[in-house]
């Protein structure tokens, strides 16, 4: 511990990011990130952007990809927040939205950046109990003093979609606290509750590039919401960093959300090798939560998780193993290409054969 480290600083437990190995070629099915490359349309408007003017400061808000998102979902740009990738957006939303001492509800199961977030701000965390298989429980999650509700739809590290009719219930019924919806994965199947935005001013939709558009690298995230809510986080942000977006980002996402006929067929071949590994590996025994996610999480009876997670790396594919209660059994993998996708059944396969 360095003496010069505030209480902050020394109290924290940092978020680990999958791993980003430089030692050698994995089959990379860890990090969620899209097996595809971006658009060759952003990659064009990269190479046209970076030109003299980089010199000058991009313009702070981005207005004109604002425009771009508002316009592909039938928003306002108003309406539409942008940060440094959806966990800066997350980042500030806490500082926007939330107090020191309050209290924000997430499953026991989710992404692990919200208690992250939680304790960087001093707020307050409050557990909900996922059912066996991993679903939000039929109860009324938000009794009891709580200030704001964050689920990941479809949630992380599991994939499980929570249907439109019960994120709208949940809106209805909770309309003093905001629910923010953390929606990095809904355009692998699920239904985004954007439609919903003008009905309901508590609710805060976060976005991102990083996986259904395959740009990880460009860190470019959103909040869609009321009018109000993108103000607060205009606020916030204008007091931390004016120009959260450089010049390339924005030019990158822009071209990105033009090129709808790319994202559409990349997204689809992923849906597609997701669907045909979750029934081959449901062949060789293993459980397989539902997933509208780019990736799955899955569990075998007889053979540990985190033994699996060794020896898959072993043989060059790395996943992803959280050892933490309830999942510690269960690997969530990436969907990567077919060819990719083919090497990680071969080796699970003969790893599973060999242990019985
Ligand atoms: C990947 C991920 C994010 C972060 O996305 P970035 O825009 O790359 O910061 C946010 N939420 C969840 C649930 C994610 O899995």
């Amino acid at each position: 511990m360095n003496p010069y480290w505030s209480k902050i600083a020394q109290e924290i437990t940092p978020y680990q990011p999958g791993e980003q190995p430089v030692d050698m070629n994995y089959i990379k099915l860890n990090t969620n990130e899209n097996p595809y490359p971006p658009s060759p349309a952003v990659l064009k408007a990269l190479a046209v952007t970076a030109d003299h003017k980089l010199r000058l400061y991009p313009e702070p808000s981005a207005v004109e990809l604002r425009k771009v998102i508002a316009a592909y979902y039938q928003l306002v740009p108003d309406q539409v927040f942008l940060g440094n990738g959806s966990d800066e957006v997350l980042a500030f939303s806490f500082l926007a939205f939330f107090n020191p001492d309050d209290t924000i509800v997430f499953p026991d199961i989710t992404y692990s950046f919200y208690p992250v977030y939680c304790s960087l701000f001093k707020a307050k965390h409050r557990l909900i109990e996922l059912t066996e298989d991993f679903s939000l429980p039929h109860v009324d999650l938000l009794s009891g003093a709580s200030q704001g509700f964050i689920i990941a739809n479809p949630n992380a590290p599991t994939g499980r979609y929570l249907e439109l009719e019960r994120v709208e219930q949940l809106l209805k019924a909770n309309q003093s606290r905001l629910i923010i919806i953390d929606e990095a994965y809904i355009d692998f199947g699920g239904e985004s509750a954007v439609k919903l935005i003008n009905q309901y001013a508590n609710l805060l939709i976060i976005q991102t590039v990083s996986k259904a558009r395959s740009l990880a690298g460009l860190r470019v995230g959103f909040a869609l919401g009321q009018q109000g809510l993108i103000e607060g986080l205009t606020r916030i942000k204008n007091s931390f960093n004016s120009y959260t977006l450089d010049r390339l980002a924005i030019a990158g996402a822009i071209a990105s959300f033009q090129d709808q006929d790319y994202f559409l067929t990349s997204r689809d071949r992923v849906i597609q090798t997701r669907e045909r590994i979750v029934a081959a590996l449901k062949k060789k025994g293993f459980q397989v939560i539902p997933s509208q996610a780019n990736f799955i999480f899955i569990s075998h009876q007889h053979h540990k998780a985190e033994q699996l997670f060794a020896q898959l790396k072993l043989q060059g594919i790395l996943v992803r193993y959280f050892k933490q209660p309830r999942i510690e059994n269960y690997l969530r993998v990436s969907i990567g290409t077919e060819q990719e996708m083919d090497t990680f059944l071969t080796v699970i396969s003969a790893l599973i054969k060999e242990g019985d």
